[in-house]
C-alpha cells in the first residue's frame, strides 16, 4: 500500500491504525520510489503486533514501456537504494515543473506551488498535478487530465529519471531486499517480459491484485510456479486518492507472507 510519503492520502499512522481496524496481520509500505514512510510504519506496526515489511515500489522503464518492480525486505538505510530514490525524487520534481510550465504554455493555468503543496511530504507526481486540474476545473476527473495532458503522449508529456529494471533489481538485491514484479496484469506488456524479468534475477511475481481478473491471478501464478518464483499479493491501497481504501477490504492470505519470508531469508548470508 501507499502512504502519503508518495501517492496515497494515508500517514503511516493512519495506515496501522487502520490495519488494527481491520486486523489485519501483516502489511508493507510500498511507496513510489521512496523509502521515506518505512521506519515510522515499522516502528507502529510493531508496537501494535502487525507484522511489517519494509518496501518500495521502483517505477523502471525499459524498452518494453514501464514496469512496476517492488522491493521487499530492503534495508531502508541503504546508501545505493537512498541515493536511487533521491535522483529519482530530483527528477519527477524537476519534470513536474517543466509539466507545470507547458501547461501554462497553452493557456491551461497552472501553479507549481500549489501542486508541491498538494504532494506535501510525498514524492511529487503526475497524481498531484492531475488532481490540481481537476481543483481548478480544466479536466472533470483524474483520467481525462491524463488522457489529454499527462499520459505519454498527453498534451504536456515530460518524462523523468527512472533506472531499467535490471538496475533496480539488482540495487534492491543490493539492499538486502527480494525484487518482485508488480500488478503484471494491469501494466501493458509486463506479462510477455516476465520471463527476461526472471533472467534478469527477479524473486517474484504480484498475482493476488484488485486489478487482477481470474485469469490474469492464474497466469501470474502459472508463472510463479513455472520459474520457482514467489507469488505475491496486495491492495495497492493509495487511501482515498483513487476511490475507497481498499486497504482491509481487498486481502491477501497471510501464508503469502510466510512463504515471502522464508524466501527472503533463504537468500540470506
Ligand atoms: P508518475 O509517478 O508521476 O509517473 O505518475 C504515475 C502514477 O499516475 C501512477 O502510479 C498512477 O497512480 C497514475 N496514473 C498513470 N496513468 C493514469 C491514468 N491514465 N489515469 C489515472 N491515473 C494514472
Ligand atoms: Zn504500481
Amino acid at each position: 500500500m501507499h502512504s502519503n510519503a508518495s501517492d496515497g492520502t494515508f500517514t503511516p499512522e493512519q495506515i496501522i491504525e487502520r490495519a488494527k481496524n481491520y486486523r489485519i496481520s501483516g502489511i508493507a509500505i510500498t511507496d513510489h520510489d521512496t523509502v521515506a514512510a518505512v521506519k515510522t510504519g515499522q516502528f507502529l506496526a510493531e508496537k501494535n503486533g502487525i507484522d511489517f515489511v519494509p518496501a518500495l515500489e521502483v517505477s523502471t522503464s525499459c524498452l518494453n514501456g514501464r514496469m512496476h518492480i517492488l522491493g521487499y525486505f530492503i534495508d531502508p538505510d541503504n546508501e545505493e537504494l537512498l541515493s536511487m530514490t533521491v535522483e529519482m525524487a530530483l527528477s519527477r520534481l524537476k519534470r513536474i515543473e517543466k509539466m507545470c510550465e507547458k501547461l501554462n504554455e497553452i493557456g491551461v493555468r497552472c501553479d507549481f506551488d500549489e501542486v508541491k503543496r498538494i504532494a506535501g511530504l510525498g514524492s511529487i507526481g503526475r497524481p498531484h498535478l492531475a488532481e490540481h486540474m481537476v481543483n481548478n476545473g480544466y479536466v472533470r476527473n483524474m483520467r481525462e487530465a491524463f488522457r489529454v495532458y499527462l499520459a505519454d503522449g498527453g498534451k504536456v508529456y515530460v518524462t523523468r529519471y527512472s533506472p531499467t529494471p535490471k538496475e533496480a533489481i539488482d540495487i534492491i538485491h543490493r539492499a538486502g531486499g527480494l525484487a518482485v514484479l508488480a500488478h503484471p496484469g494491469v501494466t501493458t506488456g509486463a506479462m510477455d517480459f516476465f520471463p527476461e524479468l526472471v533472467k534478469r534475477g527477479i524473486d517474484g511475481i504480484e498475482s493476488y491484485y484488485p486489478g487482477h481478473d481470474q485469469i490474469k491471478t492464474q497466469r501470474a501464478l502459472d508463472y510463479a510456479k513455472k520459474y520457482n518464483l514467489v507469488p505475491t499479493g496486495g491492495s495497492d491501497c493509495h487511501g482515498f486518492r483513487r476511490g475507497n481504501p481498499l486497504l482491509g477490504i481487498f486481502k491477501v492470505k497471510f501464508s503469502i507472507l510466510t512463504n515471502l519470508r522464508e524466501r527472503w531469508e533463504s537468500t540470506r548470508p
